[in-house]
């Protein structure tokens, strides 16, 4: 199978074909189909599998065909469990969107620490895309850098990214808080290396009649 039968949309396409990714890894083709058809995904991946690409080139072909006017935001949230992760994320989503042509943005949160007007500033750009760690992004909602009620409008998709380390490094609370502004018709893809208690618990709590998908 090449990405192709996957009908992305062709900005997509291009540029996973500029990247030189011939052809979909094993968890990108069974997790695109079934994230493009809307459905809830969880998918137990490890790093270096492509799961990240798996879940990027979803969460943009979702808002390149989404009619929803440019400027809402945000429109996906990626939450994994560090800020090196973050950034890894960000750079694979920028290497994508490079190739594609577009103009949709992808941002991390500032590290703990930062001053809100840090965080205003990156807000600031509206990016359609978040990255940022449980803990970061739980604090942007309690301090009201990000109000509910634009989470509320512009939410389509969420990804809980490496979900056994989101757990296991404490985000619990976090989770659990953000859990109650995501809006009800929101996609979800949940990706863990492996799946305990706590993770089926989070799964229970975010998604609805997941599909599941091992690799
Ligand atoms: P990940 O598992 O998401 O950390 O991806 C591992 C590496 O594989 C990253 O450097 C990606 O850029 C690369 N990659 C992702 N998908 C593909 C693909 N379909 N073909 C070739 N390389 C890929």
């Amino acid at each position: 199978a090449s990405f192709e039968d996957l009908s992305l949309n062709p900005c997509l396409s291009r540029a996973v074909s500029k990247l030189g990714y011939e052809r979909p890894t094993s968890v990108q083709m069974q997790c695109i189909p079934l994230a493009l058809e809307g459905k809830d995904v969880v998918a137990r991946a490890r790093t270096g599998s492509g799961k990240t690409a798996a879940y990027l080139l979803p969460v943009f072909h979702k808002i390149l065909e989404s009619t929803v006017p440019r400027g809402t935001f945000p429109r996906a949230l990626i939450l994994v469990p560090t800020r090196e992760l973050c950034q890894q994320v960000r750079d694979e989503a920028v290497k994508i969107l490079n190739g594609s042509g577009g103009t949709l943005r992808v941002e991390q949160l500032p590290p703990t620490g930062s001053k809100p007007a840090e965080t205003r500033a990156v807000l600031g750009v509206r990016p359609d895309v978040l990255v940022a760690t449980p803990g970061r992004f739980a604090t942007c909602l309690k301090d009201k850098l990000l109000q509910p009620d634009s989470l509320q409008k512009a939410l389509q998709m969420l990804v809980l990214d490496e979900a056994d380390l989101l757990l296991s490094f404490g985000y619990e609370k976090d989770l659990n808080l953000i859990a109650t502004q995501v809006p009800p018709g929101c996609q979800v893809m949940l990706l863990s290396a492996t799946m305990p208690e706590n993770v089926e618990r989070l799964k229970q709590l975010v998604l609805h009649d997941p599909v599941v998908v091992e690799v």
